[in-house]
């Protein structure tokens, strides 16, 4: 028999990349690859990487420059190492990587993933192999072919990409360059994928895309779905308990969502909806396509629908032009929206994207002082939104047993991980948990139904995260 190649493969950045991760490793299973968690023992490496983060091509070249290292001592142990680097820098950046990296074999963008065996094949015949266009066949539907399915389920809750690419081009962003225009897979596709994942223990999906709200896959009926309509689809799948879909744009709540999230249970009452300033003059100049007023209709949309319903956002601090008043309008809409959790960063350019080339008017030690000030306010509203669940009963989807022993970790609705002690075999459960106490941002608790607890469960207080 032959030994099977092993394959290194580090990921950075969205939930988009974790799952593009996956379906490489689907990929080149077929060739015989298996994972491993060490680089330096893989026979090919693969840089899956993001470029939305500060500086992530520096940080891609100096990761290169280790696995240059690791390549180089393979060859002294006589083994051929290859290096491929994937995902949006790859996109981006294309054959400059090989021109500053000449260690790395492979530069594939994010829309060509699934030809990753020919590419390898070439790269051994030939050396090198790039590929950054953006190709005309169907990425999906490749990957679906031949049997057994490329999609695998890895543990209850489940990624599926139902939506790639964006039209909005909001002037920050690179997303509409590197993964190219919006593209919808079917629906049909998409069942079939989630029905094989739910027959092998899937309780929880999360729809990604970038622009996961614009979806528009073509239905059995031949017409055009939006998403709202692809989730009352889903929620018929037997086994599917809870459904999520990440990243939305405020411009594409429309009222199929928002029946979604009154009328289906199955779908999470946790909404991450990306605002990034709240002065309508820095949503103007980022191309964010809707004004203030308009992101607090649909906050006040969905509350109407779902009472219990919480949000999550993303802000960038210091976007070229930000004033003090611009600032001091995002920290009043984080004051009055009041978020479950948030992310923020400082502004930083992107090359080739229009706010590149605008004068940058914000000075570090300004971008440093307001980025403090928005997180402080956004920590104390998560700690106040996890406070609130202490002494309430919540129901909880057990993932995985935690480091500490006897410990089994969940989420609750609003993605807040829940500690217990008991038995693992409430793994792929939802079962409902009185929280006794909050460490950090996990809660502690014990089993409302004590027929799975395991034991005693020792006070919260003592009970440390082991996740
Ligand atoms: S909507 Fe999102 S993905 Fe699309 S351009 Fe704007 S920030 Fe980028």
């Amino acid at each position: 028999m032959k030994t099977p190649r092993k394959l290194h493969i580090k990921s950075y950045g969205c939930q988009m990349n974790v799952y593009d991760a996956q379906r490489m490793v689907d990929t080149l299973a077929r060739e015989g690859f298996v994972e491993t968690a060490r680089a330096e023992d893989a026979d090919l490496v693969i840089l899956n990487t993001c470029h939305i983060r500060e500086k992530a091509s520096e940080k891609v070249y100096s990761e290169l420059g280790r696995m240059r290292l690791a390549k180089e001592e393979a060859a002294r142990d006589g083994r051929e190492m290859r290096i491929a680097v994937a995902g949006c820098v790859a996109q981006a950046e294309g054959e400059e990587i090989i021109h500053r990296a000449p260690a790395v074999d492979i530069v594939v963008g994010p829309q060509s993933y699934h030809h990753l065996p020919q590419l390898l094949a070439r790269a051994e015949r030939d050396g090198k192999a790039i590929e950054t266009e953006f190709p005309t066949e169907d990425k999906f539907t490749f990957l679906a072919e031949p049997k057994p399915a490329a999609i695998r389920a890895r543990g209850v809750s489940a990624f599926v990409t139902v939506q790639e690419g964006c039209d909005k081009f909001c002037t920050f962003c690179v997303v509409p360059y590197t993964r190219g225009a919006e593209v919808s897979r079917p629906v049909e596709k998409i069942v079939d994928d989630v029905k094989r994942l739910a027959d092998n223990g899937v309780r929880e999906l999360t729809l990604i895309g970038q622009n996961v709200n614009a979806y528009h896959g073509e239905g059995p009926d031949g017409r055009s779905w939006a998403l709202g309509k692809l989730l009352h689809r889903l929620a018929d799948v037997p086994g599917i308990a809870r459904l999520r879909y990440s990243t939305s744009h405020p411009r594409d709540v429309d009222d199929s969502l928002i029946s979604a999230h009154r009328d289906l249970p199955a779908v999470m009452p946790f909404v991450h909806l990306p605002v990034q300033s709240g002065s309508d003059r820095i949503l103007a100049a980022m191309n964010r396509k809707h004004t203030v007023r308009e992101y607090h209709d649909a906050i006040e949309r969905f509350r109407k629908a779902r009472q219990d319903i919480a949000f999550s956002s993303d802000f960038i601090v210091g976007f070229p032009g930000e004033s003090k008043q611009d600032f001091a309008a995002t920290l009043a809409l984080v004051t009055q929206i009041g978020y479950a959790a948030a992310y923020s960063f400082k502004y930083s350019p992107r090359p080739g994207t229009p706010a590149a080339e605008m004068q940058e008017t914000v000075s570090a030690a300004d971008m440093d002082e307001r980025l403090v000030r928005l997180q402080e306010l956004i920590d104390s509203q998560q700690s106040a939104f996890n406070r609130a669940a202490i002494g309430t009963t919540v129901d909880v989807l057990f993932e995985r047993a935690a480091r500490n022993p006897g410990q089994i970790v969940g989420r609750t609705a609003y993605l807040q991980p829940a500690h217990v002690m008991a038995s693992p075999d409430i793994i792929g459960e939802i079962l409902p948990v009185k929280i006794k106490s909050l460490e950090r941002y996990s809660l502690l608790g014990e089993l409302a139904s004590p027929e799975f607890s395991r034991g005693t469960a020792p006070a919260a207080s003592s009970v440390s995260i082991g996740a």
